[in-house]
């Protein structure tokens, strides 16, 4: 596999960086190629602006147009570039971050931002009364796979089906779905660690583990298998899921699961 890693944590010496260490080491160790930015010491401007855009930039900026413009031309700016450059370099994907106020740290939020532009991660493909381009299923990143390793302070309990926190495929919904998936990429099952404010060494022990048998067995594990937007699972021009095709129990963001 070659493996990229998005590491979002501002103290390298974390939990959040000992898992990516031990990601480097397992999959280095077993013959992938790996590579990590490492947001916060790369100094990662997180904040979309004009200067992204080179000579593609309008007046007034109009984010979306001058992105896909910029993208087409190859002006983005050069760090946009070097990461869109690892994103098609590697097959696998994996974001690695501590969970901020019930998603990801804004840091990595506009590495999403700035990185994903148009033509890129989004506007893609035909739109149409029949198209809406190509997503969900489809993209400029189809054949890649991603998945979200992170650590969550509450308990698990807290982020079950009845849990205060609600659920954490429904926390996680808008990232694994709406930025990963939409782009293409197939998203593995998220690896998740709960109650880690403070771990025990023993605890430790046990989590990473856990990690590098998940590492290790990355290419045998199946995607979430999300509803793809153009298999035909969905009416169009409303992209409303058909009716009579919801599994019995799934509402919400669970009726775009399959399976
Ligand atoms: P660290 O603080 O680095 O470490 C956690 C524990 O692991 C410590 O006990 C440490 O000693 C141990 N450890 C770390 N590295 C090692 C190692 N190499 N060997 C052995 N032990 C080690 N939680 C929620 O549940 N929901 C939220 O919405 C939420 N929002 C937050 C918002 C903010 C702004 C902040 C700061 C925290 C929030 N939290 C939330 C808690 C947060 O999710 C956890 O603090 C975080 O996931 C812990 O990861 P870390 O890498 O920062 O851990």
């Amino acid at each position: 596999m070659k493996v990229f890693i998005v590491h979002a944590h501002p103290e390298r010496r974390s939990l959040n960086g000992a898992l990516t260490d031990i990601a480097v080491e397992t999959l280095t160790g077993a013959g992938h190629a790996v590579r990590v930015s490492d947001l916060y010491a790369m100094g990662w401007n997180s904040a979309v602006g004009a200067d992204d855009f080179g000579d593609a930039v309008s007046s007034p900026l109009d984010v979306v147009h001058d992105s896909g413009r910029a993208y087409g031309t190859g002006v983005l700016s050069a760090d946009i570039r070097a990461e869109q450059e690892k994103l098609k370099w590697a097959d696998t994907v994996i974001l690695q971050f501590p969970l901020w106020w019930y998603s990801m740290p804004a840091i990595l939020k506009g590495w999403v931002d700035r990185v994903f532009t148009y033509g890129f991660g989004y506007g893609v493909g035909e739109h149409n009364e029949t198209r809406y381009g190509d997503r969900f299923g489809d993209g400029a990143l189809k054949g890649k796979r991603a998945m979200l390793s992170l650590t969550v302070g509450g308990p698990e309990s807290h982020y079950s089906d009845r849990g205060i926190n609600g659920p954490i495929d429904d926390l996680l919904y808008p990232i694994q779905h709406g930025i990963l998936y939409h782009p293409g990429m197939e998203v593995l099952p998220p690896f998740v660690l709960y109650r880690t404010v403070r771990m025990s060494a023993e605890v430790f022990a046990d989590a990473a583990e856990q990690w590098k048998k998940r590492l290790l067995t990355l290419e045998d594990t199946d995607p979430i298998p999300y509803r793809r937007q153009n298999d035909g699972d969905y009416e169009m021009p409303s992209l409303r899921l058909r009716e009579g095709l919801e599994i019995p129990g799934r509402s919400g963001f669970g009726l775009h699961t399959a399976g």
